[in-house]
């Protein structure tokens, strides 16, 4: 029976799978997939039979990526999202509920920040910022409710770094239920393992150095089999459903082949502007660790592989001669975000960290004056002369 044009242009024409091998699995871009038959359907949503049905369930392109991301992080399971803040929520929200306690160190990330102060108090859970760089802050605050420690090292905007080790054995001495949780954007897998730490949950800004190339906006949580399926049936099923699409978990999965070149590469080259920086008359302070200077140096050394590409700095110079310096630059490119192929600069009290207040930046340790700079790959002396350029219109 000839079938319907309108039908014809909807079924079938599918390529017979047993005809190839993909060397690179194929974007399965669909939203959910055929069963067998009915008792088939049952079994995959019972749990009972592993299995696609649904992509916001999961889905080929987004679970290789995880598989992916755990085993580069040493974890044993992992989830995409389709945002780093998805990624945060969907860990907060699996994890914590009404009058829980999570400590927090004090410089993270804007959003995540404003997450926690303003939205987690929403749901009666209470939030303790501390300094985690002093393990002694740590200890007073630990209680009873304490359900999870949250950091990033090295933390945006400002690269202070956190010792993982010391801050797991004092929580889970005190108690082996609290949950660390370690934002690992600005290092990578490649340049810093915190579950050999001793963290329990890894997440990412895949966004960042993983995808690497400033196409795409994803997440990404790691950790034992048993809290990522929490993370997955309730944080993304649930609660905030930031699932990954097919196409994006596909480009990211390309970038992470190319991950130890491009960081290779990336951290040489900022060690050279670091340098550089540091020895301009014109700069008053920067921040990298890999520098001596950093006052975490040693840390950094013992913690990480090598020490990122990831910096911060203050001009001698006003808030104007600043805001001149940043607009002088040209190919260091004015924009939030980082990890790219492209250097980035930007200015955090107005920018990625608006959501601190005056008093809190401050407490915070980043000062209004500081900006940031993700060095990318181009050829190290071009941005160091560009970075010149632009300090000699001040
Ligand atoms: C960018 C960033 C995030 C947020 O990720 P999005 O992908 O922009 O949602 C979280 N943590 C850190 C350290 C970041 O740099």
């Amino acid at each position: 029976m000839q079938e319907n044009f309108n039908t014809r242009a909807i079924h079938g024409h599918k390529v017979d799978k047993t005809l190839c091998d993909p060397l690179v699995t194929p974007i399965y871009q669909t939203s959910t997939f055929v069963f067998e038959n009915a008792a088939h359907g049952a079994k995959l949503f019972a749990g009972e039979q592993d299995g696609f049905f649904y992509t916001r369930i999961d889905n080929p392109n987004s679970r290789e990526l995880a598989m992916c991301i755990a085993d580069l992080e040493n974890a044993e399971a992992g989830v995409c999202f389709s945002s780093g803040m998805g990624a945060v929520t969907a860990v907060i929200w699996s994890f914590l509920s009404s009058g829980a306690q999570l400590i927090a160190d004090k410089t993270l990330y804007g959003c995540t920040f404003e997450l926690f102060e303003q939205g987690l108090p929403q749901y009666g859970v209470q939030v303790d910022f501390t300094d985690l760089a002093d393990p002694a802050s740590l200890e007073k605050l630990l209680s009873p409710k304490t359900k999870m420690i949250y950091l990033e090292t090295p933390a945006n905007p400002n690269l202070k770094l956190i010792d993982i080790a010391a801050v797991a054995k004092a929580a889970h001495d005190y108690n082996p239920e609290i949950l660390i949780v370690v934002d690992n954007t600005f290092a990578t897998p490649y340049l810093q393992r915190p579950i050999d730490l001793g963290a329990d949950i890894v997440l990412h800004s895949t966004t960042k150095y993983l995808n690497g190339h400033g196409d795409v906006i994803a997440g990404a949580v790691v950790g034992r089999q048993e809290l990522i399926a929490d993370v997955q049936t309730k944080g993304l099923r649930y609660f905030n459903g930031a699932v990954l699409g097919p196409f994006e978990a596909w480009l990211i999965r390309r970038g992470i082949k190319t991950l130890p070149l491009r960081m290779d590469r990336h951290c040489s080259s900022a060690m050279k502007v670091a340098e550089f920086l540091e020895n301009h008359p014109k700069i008053k302070v920067v921040y990298f660790p890999g520098l001596k200077s950093h006052p975490q140096h040693d840390l950094a050394t013992r913690q990480m592989s090598q020490y990122g590409a990831m910096m911060a700095f203050e001009l001698n110079a006003t808030k104007e001669e600043s805001e001149k310096f940043i607009n002088s630059c040209k190919l260091c490119r004015l924009a939030v975000s980082l990890g790219d192929c492209e250097t980035l600069i930007q200015h955090p009290a107005s920018m990625t960290h608006s959501t601190y207040g005056p008093e809190e930046l401050a407490d915070a340790g980043i000062s209004e004056s500081l900006i940031r700079l993700s060095v990318g790959l181009e050829a190290p002396e071009d941005v160091i002369a560009d970075l010149e350029q632009a300090l000699n219109q001040i």
